[in-house]
């Protein structure tokens, strides 16, 4: 498990999906994580409740960067329901807590590899709560703290 998460992490920040800004958006916003100095923005357009792009941006370290980029990859097509219950699970698993279904979680399930470094899961959710945030449509700042 260690070794398919150091792989995805590398893959994903050397060459990261959906990266930059979408136009036009319906959505959008920027998350922080004050530990790790990463920041994460969103844009997204929805339609009929479903997400039909998604783009990310920012300045972070590379765990920040390539769950951002696995992120993008898994919620397309999804609605802010099916989203908000994909993140509990993901941060079920990150945490070492029981996971209804793994598979569902398809790629993010390498995240696993996180608890071995705790100190990083910050880096890793933070593109969940920005996109989250977005989806609330939110104006409040968004931190990890
Ligand atoms: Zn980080």
């Amino acid at each position: 498990m260690g070794e398919l998460y150091q792989q995805a992490i590398l893959a994903h920040n050397r060459a990261p999906l959906n990266r930059g800004t979408l136009h036009p958006a319906t959505h959008s916003a920027t998350g922080a994580n004050p530990i790790c100095g990463d920041t994460v923005t969103v844009t997204l357009r929805v339609v009929d409740d479903a997400i039909e792009a998604i783009r990310f941006d920012g300045e972070g370290c590379a765990i920040s960067r390539a769950s951002a980029s696995m992120m993008t990859e898994a919620v397309r097509g999804l609605t802010g329901a099916e989203i908000e219950s994909l993140y509990a699970q993901l941060d079920r698993l990150i945490r070492a807590k029981p996971v209804d279904d793994v598979a569902s979680l398809g790629e993010l399930s390498v995240l696993e590899g996180l608890r071995a470094f705790p100190t990083r899961i910050r880096c890793a959710t933070l593109p969940w709560k920005a996109l989250l945030a977005a989806l609330d449509n939110t104006s409040d700042p968004v931190t990890t703290e």
